[in-house]
């Protein structure tokens, strides 16, 4: 059933979406409804029938949900503007691959709890599975290895910061605000709707990527045995390079598979889920500015 994409009403088709947003965007001028024709659509008006075209078009799914999910995923972060983040992190210096520690350990703190939601949710044995591995790969370690919670840790501890200092610091305003879109979403929403949200963003380090139209990788490839990074720094690194490239994909199939009936609400939560993630990885940034000021410089150029 087609739903305004910004407050989550629905209706009965994309006409009457494209007459809802129109009246709320162009003649009430609301700010969440201008943001996102801007963001997703188009920054020039349109009639309210282009609008529901464009509506109906950018939500349907020909390729099946899930790699809906995949390509809006790299038209956001990968596309002819990729993320200032991602950019960074071609030849990534101190300031970033700090500001990434300080910031992300809040990130998977919340990230498992947010799965664990899903877990006391659902009543699917296979995602109770799968959430149940995940949790224990990012927090406890699985199979002998450190968790990615640990190897995060001994990054920032290469880099010169004790785990004290790292574990006092307390996230940036725009990392706070994308945990509370999460565990918001985590609370209100259906579990696949969780999921979704959740593991769509791991695309972010799914080399496979490039294979469907992404202009880079997460880091350049060449991090992993150059001489200028510590040992640790390889190691966090190389856990999520050479992460099983079907991990996110496993989820999105997973998604596919339950997503009957509630597909709409899937999409429009996980570009809330997207917003939030590239303000949270702006936030990662500004912290390596804190720290090393020229990075401004690297970021604005
Ligand atoms: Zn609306």
């Amino acid at each position: 059933m087609p739903i305004c994409p910004s407050c989550e009403i629905k209706f009965n088709n994309w006409y009457d979406v494209a007459e809802h947003i129109d009246l709320m965007a162009n003649k009430r001028s609301d700010k969440s409804h201008v943001m996102w024709l801007n963001r997703n659509l188009s920054i020039k008006r349109l009639s309210k029938e282009e609008l529901a075209k464009k509506l109906e078009d950018y939500f349907s799914t020909p390729e099946g949900l899930g790699m809906w999910i995949r390509k809006r995923f790299i038209e956001k972060f990968y596309g002819e503007n990729p993320h200032p983040f991602i950019l960074a992190m071609q030849k990534p210096t101190r300031g970033v691959l700090l500001g990434y520690v300080i910031e992300h350990q809040h990130f998977l703190k919340n990230w498992v709890k947010v799965l664990s939601s899903i877990v006391f949710k659902t009543d699917k044995d296979e995602v109770v599975e799968y959430e149940l591995e995940n949790i224990a790969v990012e927090f406890i370690g699985y199979k002998g290895r450190p968790s990615h919670y640990e190897l995060l840790l001994r990054m920032g501890e290469s880099l010169g910061m004790s785990r004290e200092k790292i574990l006092n610091t307390q996230p940036l305003p725009d990392t706070q605000f994308a945990i509370n879109t999460w565990r918001r979403i985590a609370e209100e929403k259906h579990w696949l709707i969780t999921m979704a949200c959740m593991h769509s963003l791991e695309l972010v380090a799914d080399r496979s990527l490039r294979n469907y139209g992404a202009k880079l990788h997460y880091f350049d490839p060449q991090i992993l045995t150059s001489d200028e990074y510590s040992q640790a720094v390889k190691d966090f690194l190389r856990e999520g390079y050479e992460a099983d490239v079907s991990h996110a994909g496993e989820a999105l199939h997973l998604v596919e598979k339950y997503a009957k009936g509630i597909e709409e609400e899937i999409q429009i939560n996980v570009l809330k889920s997207f917003d939030a993630f590239s303000k949270y990885l702006f936030a990662r940034l500004e912290r390596g500015i804190e720290l090393e000021p020229q990075l401004m410089r690297v970021i604005t150029r």
